[in-house]
């Protein structure tokens, strides 16, 4: 499995960041710009915009991606600024279209959050933004930040925009169990309320809106179908197992955490598979009865922009 991003360059600590508890360093990208392969090849690229990511959920597969085994096993508490991506971006972006008479289609971003704490000081992101506003690429953002509205004024002038919203769980329990430095379940339903009402697509922006409930947590019974409802804002959704076939899927530093979370939630876990099922079949059930247009989408088929 590839997310595109393989580069082993050195970086220096800038400084620690005390409430957040993160060491934040800075580097000179070599590119912003990623080729996507393997789960992301629906793409021509994928953009990070910073390594690391202060979230450090418990299961996090980027945590793989880290340029080394003590950042592996610090995952969560160290960001790596690129600290020249504008002017990166602006130089590849203008080679892409030199060489080529359709917009590029850029995944933003494969192993970190665009939109963790560190972007509130860095604007990063922000400044990204409005380098790609001027080549109006085919742009999808996955967060689970409810900092994406900030840059609602940049991501209405994008006309072909997707923006996944991240909620792996309907249950608040779960969600401070497995990634308790994330954002609380409810202001990410009400981000996305926020972005659908300021971001109405029309001829000119074709604006699309996905849950991904991607890995799939455990969510508990009482708090299915007021979940569910809250879904029915967005054009799809999109599943995923927890734990995929491949014995090595919790290879991060993560893993014990993961692994005992697993055992606290054994209801779950002991019958993953069919819960999964149960789960969809009951999300599926609740999109008919509501005449909804929602379309459930499971793992890679279901992060492309159409
Ligand atoms: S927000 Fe995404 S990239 Fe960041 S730790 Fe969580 S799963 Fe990993």
């Amino acid at each position: 499995m590839n997310y595109g991003e393989n580069q082993q360059q050195k970086s220096s600590l800038v400084f620690k960041e005390r409430r957040a508890k993160a060491d934040i360093y800075a580097v000179e990208a070599r590119s912003l710009l990623n080729k996507a392969t393997g789960f992301m090849s629906a793409y021509d690229f994928t953009l990070n915009p910073y390594r690391g990511c202060q979230y450090g959920c418990s299961y996090c597969y980027a945590a793989a991606f880290s340029p080394d085994s003590e950042k592996r096993q610090n995952w969560g508490n160290w960001v790596v600024i690129k600290s020249n991506g504008v002017s990166i971006l602006k130089q590849e972006l203008a080679r892409w279209q030199k060489k080529h008479n359709r917009p590029p289609h850029i995944y933003m971003s494969s192993v970190t959050d665009p939109y963790q704490p560190i972007e509130k000081q860095q604007q990063l992101t922000r400044e990204l933004l409005a380098v790609m506003v001027t080549y109006q690429p085919v742009l999808v953002i996955q967060t689970r930040s409810p900092m994406i509205v900030r840059d609602i004024d940049l991501l209405q002038q994008f006309e072909y925009l997707r923006i996944n919203l991240s909620i792996p769980t309907g249950s608040e329990m779960v969600r401070k169990d497995f990634e308790p430095k994330s954002p609380s379940i409810k202001s990410r339903l009400q981000t996305i309320n926020k972005l659908r009402y300021n971001l109405a697509a029309n001829d000119q922006h074709k604006i699309r809106f996905a849950v991904t409930i991607t890995p799939l947590l455990p969510t508990l019974l009482k708090d299915r179908n007021k979940f569910f409802s809250q879904l029915i804002a967005v054009d799809r959704i999109v599943l995923q197992e927890f734990h995929p076939t491949r014995k090595n899927s919790l290879i991060a530093s993560t893993r014990t955490q993961a692994i005992a979370l697993k055992q606290k939630y054994a209801w779950w876990y002991d019958n993953e598979k069919q819960n999964y099922q149960q789960f969809k079949q009951s999300l599926q059930d609740q999109i008919i009865a509501w005449s909804s247009n929602t379309e459930i989408l499971e793992g890679k088929t279901g992060f492309g922009y159409d």
